[in-house]
């Protein structure tokens, strides 16, 4: 350990109002993010941030300027941030029509004996289940918001009878989506959904069979790329859809084409999302986290090139909402990027035999089942201890998250990886550095003026500016709205 000497302090100094970094005063620890004339200097418990110019660091850590215009605003932004965390209600459920899948993914999180002998949920239960639901949001939900199911996997499809007639017999009381491989969505289908605003993800991963087809087959091991495209060409043009691309070892290299591809094909936006690690497959072909970096950022930066070419966004949806959290954090949609987690809280996951999970990826897991929602009251469950054990998960409870500045853009998610894959919900998830390489690309283009083109158009109608340093007497520059 070395220690520096300096003159004491003048006693004719004034006493200052407040120390940065110390005592009452703010916290403004320093991130280089990698750019060439600007750090960003954050406060990790409210999510503050500014850009400031390198040489302007000393005068903000001195408590001028921006320290000294924070400094008044500070508690707003925590009690933000508070309300956040931990004060939204449920507004989503995740429904899972069937146990059974007709493809054998590679990082599936569902056990296999369930996706090859499981049970469906038949209609009447799934009518049942959505009348429940009904009343439960009916008190809670605020003026003018419906509540979000979400039909989720195994392939609900499989179950297509009794998910559509849920559709048509709940259409106006629900917002609805159906997450699916895509392989038996047939053009009645299609219509069917868009007829009703039905929100429709497709799993795709990568722009040709020979990568797709690595991790996506059939239980006789036959690709299913043909199909996926054929589900696209039927929604072509529909907003309401996008494709999900799931990020290993086998379509790093394809990262930047299959940007290309979506692009190419129109879709509006795509998700470019990490393998979740909660089952070991999925471990077997995680990415490194600088690998993932430095193939998932080029790719960013090719749908932006093709954003100015062709006047045409395609939004990287995952990565949108990392900006929009660091924009303006109540702007993000749900997620997994804050902690605790959307999981057991803003939804809850709920299996064909009413079992109620924190999140689908613990539907596998009998020790997070909360209790039954034909059976128990759908508070007790969201308070159960299964629950609990996630909605109690917190950044500052894990190490080394608790000193991380970025902590409430990256979320250390996620709870079922790291309960499974590391052995605790106090580790980290499968990724750490490939997050922090992602917030500081976010930063990056906020420097440069760039972040809005990554962005979905009118991503924050309905937010308010707390703070613009553009604005702000004496300072000019990008702070958090
Ligand atoms: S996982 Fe890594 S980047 Fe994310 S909050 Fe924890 S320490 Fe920070
Ligand atoms: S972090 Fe994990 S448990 Fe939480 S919402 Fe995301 S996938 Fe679900």
């Amino acid at each position: 350990m070395s220690q520096a000497v300096h003159p004491a302090a003048s006693s004719e100094t004034a006493f200052p109002a407040f120390r940065v970094n110390s005592g009452d005063g703010p916290s403004l620890v320093p991130l280089d993010i990698g750019h060439a004339s600007h750090l960003a200097v954050i406060d990790p418990d409210s999510a503050f941030w500014a850009l400031v110019p390198r040489e302007d660091l000393a005068e903000t850590l001195e408590g001028r300027g921006l320290a000294a215009a924070y400094q008044t605003r500070a508690a707003r932004f925590k009690d933000e941030m508070r309300a956040l965390r931990f004060g939204l209600g449920l507004s989503a459920v995740y429904v899972n029509p069937t146990e059974r899948c007709n493809l054998n993914c590679a990082y599936c999180y569902i056990p296999e004996r369930m996706r090859r002998d499981g049970e469906h949920m038949s209609a009447e239960r799934l009518l049942s289940a959505l009348e429940i639901l009904r009343g439960y949001f009916k008190e809670r939900m605020p003026e003018g918001r419906l509540p979000q199911i979400i039909f989720h996997g195994a392939e609900p499809l499989l179950n297509k009878e009794a998910v559509f007639e849920a559709i048509s017999a709940f259409h106006g009381v629900y917002r609805f989506g159906v997450q699916t491989n895509g392989t038996l969505l047939d053009e009645e289908g299609a219509r069917f959904l868009m007829d009703h605003g039905a929100g429709v993800g497709l799993s795709l991963d990568g722009p040709e069979p020979k990568v797709a087809d690595r991790t996506r087959k059939t239980w006789a091991g036959n690709g299913v790329h043909a199909s996926v495209l054929r589900a696209m060409d039927l929604l072509a043009g529909y907003p309401g859809h996008n494709v999900i691309c799931t990020v290993t070892r086998e379509n790093l290299e394809s990262l930047t084409a299959m940007v290309e591809f979506f692009h190419a094909r129109k879709a509006p936006s795509a998700m470019l999302n990490m393998v979740r690690c909660t089952l070991p497959g999925a471990r077997d072909i995680k990415p490194g986290d600088a690998e993932a970096a430095r193939a998932f950022i080029p790719a960013l930066e090719r749908s932006h090139r093709l954003y100015l070419e062709t006047g045409r966004k395609l939004v990287i949806a995952n990565f949108a909402n990392i900006l929009a959290a660091i924009y303006a954090p109540t702007a993000r949609r749900l997620m997994c990027d804050i902690s605790p987690c959307g999981g057991g809280r803003v939804f809850f996951a709920l299996a064909p035999d009413g079992g109620m999970y924190p999140c689908g990826e613990f539907v596998g897991l009998p020790g997070f089942r909360g209790g039954n929602l034909f059976t128990d009251p759908v508070d007790a469950v969201l308070a159960s201890k299964a629950f609990s054990q996630v909605t109690g998960r917190k950044v500052e409870d894990i190490e080394p998250c608790r000193r991380c500045a970025i902590r409430h853009f990256c979320g250390s998610p996620c709870p079922a990886e790291a309960h499974e894959m590391r052995g605790g919900m106090d580790k980290t998830g499968a990724f750490c550095a490939f997050y922090g390489e992602q917030v500081r690309f976010a930063f990056r283009l906020i420097a440069d003026g760039r972040a809005g083109d990554f962005l979905w158009d009118g991503w924050d109608a309905g937010t308010e500016t707390l703070f613009d340093a553009a604005t702000e007497p004496g300072l000019g520059g990008e702070a958090r709205s």
